[in-house]
């Protein structure tokens, strides 16, 4: 009973920890990290100019712990971020 009700504790703290995280997305901090990138896919290279949509996408995933932070934030088209999409977070703005 004691552990069930850490664990639920722990959940509630994650939440919030992740709730936190995606708060931190700013547009600043987006256009940083694309700037940061040239603008292009990290994992294709591909660029606005080829036709694709950048993302700013979070390599560890807010749900997993992952923070918000430069260190932590790539530039992915869409095409490259919908291919990891089983594992992150979908509700994330990843
Ligand atoms: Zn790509």
């Amino acid at each position: 009973m004691i552990d069930l009700y850490k664990q639920i504790q722990s959940d509630e703290k994650h939440k919030t920890s992740a709730q936190y995280e995606r708060s931190q997305m700013t547009q600043t901090l987006r256009y940083d990290v694309m700037k940061r990138d040239h603008f292009r896919c990290v994992l294709c290279g591909r660029s606005a100019d080829d036709g694709v949509k950048l993302h700013v996408d979070h390599i560890v995933p807010v749900a997993k712990g992952g923070k918000t932070v430069m260190s932590n934030l790539r530039t992915l088209c869409e095409d490259c971020n919908r291919g990891k999409r089983d594992k992150y977070d979908e509700n994330g703005e990843n």
